[in-house]
């Protein structure tokens, strides 16, 4: 019986309060708060259990504390976006509170993620007998933990992981992100990066192509980029020797990208427009529709996986393991499309194995830390089920 904080009204916090509100015999306190406390409002809403709603600026410490100390949660799942993952972590520090995020944290005026600045917090949270876990969404989140998962059933080494993220869900618009506009575009228009034999190397922004024949979708292109979890699966996979990040993009996505790169609007420094400060990026994202309303009339799969080499028993092996997800389908259940479903359910279920005593640590953790077993054995039953495919 445990208190959950969920911060972020978004696509992302109504999925994680729909599924946190599946389990009352963990969860059994449920406050959803936001910068807009009308979409806290819309998702109690939808929901038979009853709901906490409050409002709360997360750029803002002191009033991060006041709303914690009033909730008194045991854990916060911190779906807000990653500008606002450093001042939750210092709130949860000044409350004695376990945190859980699904993003690693960006400087709002530098287009750069790391896990770095959140690292750097380990030895607060272990001498305050706390637990951070980061990056408990699906990617990352769920692909660092059928890594995890391969390397103790299924090889005695890896050496090498393909993560193909493949989305090819139809919504209607002619050009829309599904997660977080913002967040998203300053992702897909980084330059690429991959790691290989104990060095990083860089590419131009989506000019490394390949094509993957996905599971349950068919043949798709699928473009080099760099994603926050490869610098943790560095970190934590012994004896890699490659790890790339792919993801599909339809030819209408990278076009309408192209042109809104073109003419300046995805840039994120300000400039001066009628006596006002803008910054372009911002600007798009309130042009742009919100993740949270493409769900009703999404329609199609994602596939999301890991392509994983090594040996096993000194023989070479190829493993592919995935999960295929259906956009009207998790729309019926959480009124939410896929993306935000692959996200949601994964914090709770994280969030459930932090309380429960399953995955336990002090300090900051990333989830291929722990043990896969418990969150395999369940993630399943909450709507994320796996496949497994042995190729070699
Ligand atoms: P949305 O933009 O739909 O939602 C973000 C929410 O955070 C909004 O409700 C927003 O409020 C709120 N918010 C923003 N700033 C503040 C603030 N200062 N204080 C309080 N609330 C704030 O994004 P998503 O739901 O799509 O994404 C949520 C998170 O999930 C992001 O960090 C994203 O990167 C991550 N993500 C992770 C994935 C993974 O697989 N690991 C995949 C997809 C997303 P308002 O509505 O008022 O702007």
């Amino acid at each position: 019986m445990s208190k959950v904080l969920i911060i972020g009204a978004g696509g992302v916090g109504g999925v994680v309060t729909h599924k946190c509100a599946q389990v009352p015999e963990v969860f059994s306190e449920i406050t959803l708060a936001s910068r807009t406390l009308s979409k806290c409002e819309r998702i109690r809403d939808q929901i038979a259990r009853p709901i906490r709603v409050e409002r709360v600026d997360a750029d803002n410490v002191p009033e991060l504390v006041a709303l914690i100390r009033a909730v008194k949660p045991d854990v916060i799942i911190n779906v807000a976006l990653p500008y606002q993952d450093l001042s939750i972590m210092e709130a949860c520090l000044e409350t004695g509170v376990d945190y859980l995020d699904t993003a690693n944290y960006e400087p709002p005026d530098e287009a750069r993620f790391c896990y770095k600045w959140q690292w750097d917090y380990h030895d607060r949270f272990r001498e305050k007998g706390l637990m951070a876990l980061l990056g408990c969404g699906f990617d990352p989140g769920v692909t660092n933990i059928y890594c995890a998962h391969a390397l103790q059933k299924h090889f005695d080494a890896v050496h090498a992981i393909d993560i193909m993220d493949c989305n090819a869900g139809e919504h209607g618009h002619p050009f829309a992100t599904n997660f977080n506009p913002e967040i998203n575009i300053r992702e897909v228009t980084a330059r690429g990066k991959y790691w290989e034999n104990g060095q990083w190397l860089e590419t131009e922004p989506l000019c490394v192509h390949e094509t993957f024949d996905f599971p349950e979708i068919g043949p798709r292109e699928m473009y080099l980029m760099y994603h926050e979890e490869l610098e943790s699966l560095v970190k934590h996979i012994p004896g890699l020797r490659r790890i790339r990040f792919w993801m599909t993009f339809g030819q209408e996505y990278l076009t309408h990208l192209r042109v809104l790169q073109n003419v300046g609007m995805t840039r994120i420094d300000p400039v001066s427009f009628q006596g006002c400060r803008i910054v372009p990026l911002q600007f798009l994202k309130a042009l742009l529709p919100e993740p949270s309303s493409l769900g009703a009339n999404y329609r199609g799969k994602t596939c999301i996986g890991c392509m994983i080499t090594g040996t096993k028993e000194g023989k070479p092996r190829k493993y592919f393991i995935y999960n295929v997800c259906d956009h009207a389908e998790a729309y019926r259940e959480v009124k939410a499309q896929a993306i935000s479903y692959t996200t949601g359910v994964p914090a709770m279920l994280g969030a459930q194995l932090m309380l429960t005593g399953k995955w336990r640590g002090r300090g900051v953790f990333n989830v291929e830390q722990f043990d896969p077993s418990p969150f395999m054995e369940r993630i399943g039953g909450y709507g994320l089920p796996w496949t497994e495919k042995f190729l070699e």
